[in-house]
């Protein structure tokens, strides 16, 4: 695989089509498509379908034009991981001649079972099926080899970052048993494939990132800028999502004080007689005037 030139900026906005675009989801689109759009670069929009139960039919058709209606334009076309199948099998099968991946049939409860400690994201996978299938699962994950060694890169917004991916998650899923293709899989090889080098999204994937560096490796690829940007928290002081009701959804009707409010959230200062301006007024302050050091780094509530 080649290293893509990085000449120009590449974004993307990678939404999962889960539900209807929430104000949490609308600050990741505004910081990615003005950290990628200031600076004259391409800003391309993945639709994140690995996983057919959990999308909720028509949300990826309403998400796409209600991002017109508030001023949002892409380059190219919209990408679908569901479209994709092939090319993530392919990619695993060259792992695999490689030695880089192997199957494992470990359940959940054996993992737990016999793991060394608890991560962050459960508990830390400790090597049972590396050389052979151990488990007792009939179903086969496969997983991608990671060794003993700190992945270390410099975030945009978060400053440094350091993670040992054997220690803190150990050898991790790039098939589930369950025959879907997992996102750190999809996602690597989606960015790789469309030349993107400048990924903007919100800190939940911070922990997430040193496991696609390390994929970036195996693939001989160089891995994209990253800027993990604050989440917006609900009244509960946990990340907001679909649950926090209908006053955090954005309609074509709340949309342009929905970018007003995002743009605040992001530490940007737009002026106050721009609230009640109308959506491509609000994203146009914010192509001139977006400044990513002025992103905080802490996650914040925001009250509606
Ligand atoms: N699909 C992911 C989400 O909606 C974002 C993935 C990414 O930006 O890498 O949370």
């Amino acid at each position: 695989m080649v290293a893509h030139s990085s000449l120009s900026v590449v974004g993307r906005f990678a939404p999962s089509p889960t539900g209807f675009l929430h104000f949490g989801t609308l600050v990741a689109a505004v910081a990615g498509y003005l950290q990628s759009r200031k600076s004259g670069g391409q800003w391309l929009l993945r639709i994140e379908d690995l996983d057919p139960p959990r999308v909720v039919a028509g949300s990826a058709a309403a998400l796409l034009l209600l991002l017109e209606d508030l001023g949002f334009d892409w380059d190219g076309q919209v990408l679908y991981q569901s479209t994709r199948f092939e090319r993530y099998h392919e990619i695993i099968e060259s792992l695999r001649s490689q030695q880089l991946v192997f199957d494992c049939s470990c359940s959940r409860r054996e993992i737990i079972a016999s793991a060394p400690h608890a991560g962050e994201e459960g508990p830390v996978y400790p090597g049972t099926c590396r050389y052979g299938v151990r488990g007792n699962r009939r179903e086969h994950s496969v997983r991608l080899r990671v060794s003993d060694e700190a992945v270390c890169f410099v975030d945009g917004i978060q400053g440094e970052q350091r993670q040992n991916v054997e220690r803190e998650v150990g050898d991790f899923v790039l098939y589930r048993a369950d025959g879907v293709f997992a996102y750190q899989l999809a996602v690597v090889i989606d960015d790789i494939d469309s030349g993107v080098n400048q990924v903007v999204r919100g800190t939940d994937l911070l922990f997430s990132t040193p496991r696609q560096i390390w994929l970036y490796r195996c693939l001989g690829a160089q891995p994209p800028s990253y800027y993990h940007h604050p989440l917006v928290l609900g009244a509960d002081g946990q990340k907001l999502n679909k649950r926090d009701g209908d006053y955090t959804l954005i309609t074509a009707a709340n949309g342009a004080g929905m970018l007003w409010r995002a743009l605040d959230f992001l530490g940007q200062t737009p002026p106050p007689d721009l609230a009640g301006a109308a959506a491509a007024e609000v994203l146009a302050w914010g192509r001139e005037n977006f400044s990513i050091d002025a992103v905080g780094r802490e996650n914040k509530p925001v009250f509606f």
